[in-house]
């Protein structure tokens, strides 16, 4: 085969300005390498210039079979806390960093393969990643960005033409995640574990040049750095929760310093309310559960103090506590003020800042409301939409009688009379989905695509997904909720 050209070159700032954070690897060798899926427009994003490649090319690439220019695969050393536990030595066990892109707006991007073989930080795992898994990554990233979330994002899936052993033989895939980086909290851990400040310091300083570098000359910028990072973590997690988003897996070594969704593994979207609902079948205590996403965001913010702290204060880092602890704090209030300016933004209010509290207290009476008659979250926030426009019969059919809406129905009219009306439906259609990827879609997606290698439910729940807002009565179907008995048993694995 050959060579294929190469259209752009990594760099490497990771590699050389980190050297005790990583061990150089090569991906596994891979058989047959076929492209399942390539994302040409966010290829194009990062300015990759391998749109006009043939697919066998691209999949050698995004296999890592051919290194292009500059390419220094590594695996990265982290630790983690996992379910509360800490593990010291966790790191890339299946996953190698090509390089580094500067897309063309401005912004460096980590190229990382997923499933590309054994590392040093393997442990009993074989490296690799089952086709299922990986569709699920690519499918779930793409879409919480067209959602409007910050997330790692998805450039290609390679089927492998290899097995993989699991509960079942499975078709093997590799994926190409892009990333704004690769930085966990528990990138921090692994030092900070280890008593190595200088490590540590080493993180912090390129973790603040690379993602708040409005920081790096700050005197306090390894406190202001903590701060940075929780407030973008208060803003994810209201993120996940207005669209109805369970991570599944929140372990500290899945929280990204970027404030990027990261690690798409036992993830779920919650269809009818329950502050309760939990899919992972390996979370059995609901730690994870929906409503407990922001305490545990919080909680893995405080292990990131910790590590932090010799920094804040070096000389006495008890001192440091205080002030640290603050910070922790204010995640509660920056959570809270992005959760409830998003809960106004899809109740369709205006004037937000006037009614703090009284729409905090409509906005949770309407939360009750769909828990209590079990209401599918996604379509009672889009049906709403037609209340506005004096069309609430779609909203209705949602409760199991009118009467039990009508009390709230109208105390929001009233809320929203007091605005100018004009366009509140296109605004709460604007940020209300119609479309999310629907579990039972997405299972059926990923059975296909590993039982009879038929990619098409995939390409097609994909297409779907790009554009969410957007309604096309042809596509009434994928809007709909699940069967019952799909949900009552439903849940996902972490594909390891
Ligand atoms: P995850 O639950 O996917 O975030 O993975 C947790 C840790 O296990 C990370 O260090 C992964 O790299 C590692 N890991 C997961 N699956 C495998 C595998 N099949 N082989 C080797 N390491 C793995
Ligand atoms: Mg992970």
């Amino acid at each position: 085969m050959q060579e294929p050209s190469a259209p752009f070159s990594f760099s490497n700032s990771y590699a050389e300005e980190l050297p005790d954070f990583y061990v150089e690897s090569a991906p596994m060798a891979v058989q047959e390498p076929s492209l399942l899926q390539f994302n040409a427009p966010l290829a194009d994003e990062l300015g990759l210039g391998v749109g006009e490649l043939p697919s066998q090319d691209l999949a050698q690439i995004f296999s890592g079979q051919k290194l292009l220019a500059g390419s220094r695969p590594l695996a990265q050393a982290y630790a983690g806390h996992q379910f509360g536990g800490f593990s010291p030595q966790l790191g890339d066990g299946r996953g190698l960093l090509l390089g580094e892109v500067a897309a063309p707006d401005g912004r460096r991007r980590d190229i990382a393969l997923k499933g590309s073989g054994r590392t040093a930080y393997s442990r009993g795992g074989d490296g690799k990643a089952a086709i299922g898994p990986v569709l699920r990554e690519y499918l779930l990233g793409e879409a919480m960005h067209t959602l409007g979330i910050p997330t790692t994002r998805s450039l290609a899936a390679v089927a492998t033409g290899e097995s993989v052993y699991r509960e079942n033989t499975l078709p093997g895939a590799i994926l190409t995640r892009v990333a704004s980086s690769h930085i966990r909290i528990g990138t921090f851990e692994f030092f900070a574990s280890q008593q190595r400040w200088d490590q540590v310091k080493q993180l912090a300083d390129y973790a603040i040049e690379r993602h708040y570098p409005h920081l790096s000359s700050d005197d306090d910028r390894y406190l202001l750095f903590l701060q940075a990072v929780s407030e973008r973590q208060a803003a994810l997690v209201a993120n996940w929760m207005l669209i109805g988003f369970i991570h599944g897996v929140m372990n500290t070594d899945n929280m990204a310093i970027s404030g990027e969704t990261i690690d798409y593994g036992p993830c779920a979207f919650m269809e009818a309310f329950s502050p309760d609902a939990v899919f992972s079948s390996i979370d059995q205590r609901g730690r994870y559960a929906y409503k407990n996403q922001p305490q545990m965001a919080q909680w893995n913010l405080t292990r990131f103090a910790e590590a932090l702290l010799p920094l804040i204060d070096k000389d006495n880092p008890e001192r440091a506590v205080p002030k640290v602890e603050a910070i922790l704090n204010d995640f509660t209030f920056h959570y809270e003020k992005h959760w409830l300016a998003g809960a106004q933004a899809k109740l369709g209010l205006e004037n937000s800042d006037l009614d703090v509290d009284s729409d905090k207290v409509l906005v949770n009476d309407w939360l009750n409301l769909l828990e209590i008659y079990a209401v599918d979250y996604t379509l009672a926030w889009r049906r709403l939409a037609d209340a506005a426009e004096g069309n609430s019969e779609s909203l209705e059919a949602l409760f199991p009688s009118s009467e039990v809406l009508s009390p709230w129905l109208n105390r929001w009219h009233e809320r929203i009379a007091k605005q100018s009306a004009a366009d509140s439906a296109s605004r709460m259609r604007s940020v209300n989905p119609i479309y999310i990827p629907r579990n039972h879609f997405v299972e059926d997606a990923l059975d296909a695509a590993t039982n009879d290698s038929n990619l098409e439910p995939f390409e097609k729940l994909l297409a779907v997904l790009s554009h969410p807002f957007d309604e096309r009565p042809e596509l009434a179907s994928y809007a709909q909720p699940a069967p019952e008995n799909f949900t009552g048993r439903y849940k996902t694995f972490c594909g390891t």
